[in-house]
């Protein structure tokens, strides 16, 4: 049995297929804070499925699939209607990997050459290219 741990997440499954693995997890919590009034909402609008790229385990790519719920803002006087949970850990917003993720891929391409941070980074199961590290460090300086 895989042992994952994800602090204020639970893990609602683990697969693996093809030498990869997939991690699905959701927010552990049955509320949101609106981030305008600040209140706390249990009414779910909606949800859906952020699918993002993790450090690999023994060689293998790793693919968290984060479940991120939109709730109804019922507070008196709030101008929101709904609004996303924040999935503070697992990403920023709108990244394609893990925040970890991304802090491993940051500190190869600050130490290595094009052609050595793409080889280590294959060598490691982190399926991308020289160029794609590079945008991600750049990214990461904004
Ligand atoms: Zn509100």
């Amino acid at each position: 049995m895989l042992a994952v741990r994800f602090p204020g997440f639970r893990v609602t499954g683990v697969d693996s297929a093809d030498s990869r693995i997939r991690i699905d997890i959701s927010v552990d919590s049955n509320s949101a804070k609106c981030p305008d009034c600040g209140g706390t909402s249990t009414s779910v609008h909606s949800s859906y499925l952020r699918r993002l790229r993790d450090l690999p385990i023994l060689g293998n790519p790793v693919e968290v699939t984060a479940s991120a719920r939109w709730f109804r803002c019922r507070a008196s006087g709030c101008s929101r209607v709904t609004f996303v949970e924040s999935l503070y850990w697992p990403a920023r917003r709108h990244a394609q990997r893990t925040q970890r993720g991304a802090v491993v891929l940051r500190s190869l391409v600050s130490l290595l050459s094009s052609t050595l941070r793409a080889a280590l980074a294959f060598s490691l199961g982190i399926r991308t290219g020289s160029s794609t590290l590079l945008r991600t460090v750049d990214r990461s300086l904004l």
